[in-house]
């Protein structure tokens, strides 16, 4: 039996959002499967919120991001939500793999033109120790496997534990996270695809990058599982 025959009898094809085995290799089960959403075809080339906006939505024009673009395959909400909420909060580390899976199939064409050297938003480390494991940095490890010529790299550190930024608004989490970040040595000439699982203003991705770029980055893109929907906000 290979390596991946012995994970599936370990760890059996099931539901990424429910838990359900599954009665074949797949991701979500019929219940789940028609929650998935995916992210509207229309949105801001820079920071992909969804919407009709010519050249950027406000937030891209107003103040550019650090980073040059960012993308995500769904949106965050049915049966993604469900998942990234078990993988972050519901000690699911082992989700990290069917994830990644699932982000390298339908983030395909962004990933063509993105950064080979993967690395993840980290988490701070009080919460590191709280929950055993950093999902963004399994997903970076995972994603990076599946990418040709991938690596994942730990570039950056969590300086300040920022809370969720649940609730608060646009200015609020910026400021929440301003200096949140800092590049563990230098960065110079890198490319960077910086990984989390959920993009919501881009506050975080924001700081991340910017990180990033003061250490001597040359580039920086975002890939996350899932994209907010701001209008729920
Ligand atoms: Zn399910
Ligand atoms: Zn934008």
């Amino acid at each position: 039996m290979g390596l991946s025959g012995l994970l599936d009898v370990i760890f059996p094809p099931s539901c990424v959002a429910c838990g359900a085995v599954l009665p074949a290799p797949g991701h979500f089960c019929e219940a789940c499967q028609p929650e998935v959403e995916r992210l509207p075809r229309r949105c801001c080339p820079r920071c992909s919120e969804p919407g009709e906006f010519q050249g950027g939505c406000p937030r891209c024009l107003a103040r550019p991001p650090a980073f040059c673009r960012a993308f995500a395959p769904f949106t965050h909400q049915g049966a993604v939500a469900r998942a990234i909420h078990r993988f972050k909060y519901e000690d699911h580390p082992e989700l990290a793999r069917p994830l990644a899976e699932l982000l390298a199939g339908f983030a395909a064409d962004f990933l063509e033109g993105a950064p080979r050297l993967v690395a993840a938003i980290p988490l701070h480390e009080r919460r590191f120790r709280a929950r055993k494991y950093d999902q963004a940095m399994l997903l970076a490890v995972e994603l990076s496997k599946r990418v040709d010529g991938g690596a994942a790299r730990e570039l950056l550190v969590r300086t300040k534990d920022t809370g969720r930024q649940v609730g608060l608004s646009d200015q609020a989490r910026e400021a929440n996270v301003a200096g949140a970040f800092a590049a563990v040595g230098s960065a110079a000439g890198l490319s960077v695809l910086l990984l989390d699982d959920v993009l919501t203003t881009g506050a975080t991705a924001r700081a991340a990058a910017s990180a990033l770029l003061d250490a001597g980055a040359r580039e920086v893109q975002v890939l996350t599982l899932a994209r907010a929907d701001l209008l729920s906000l």
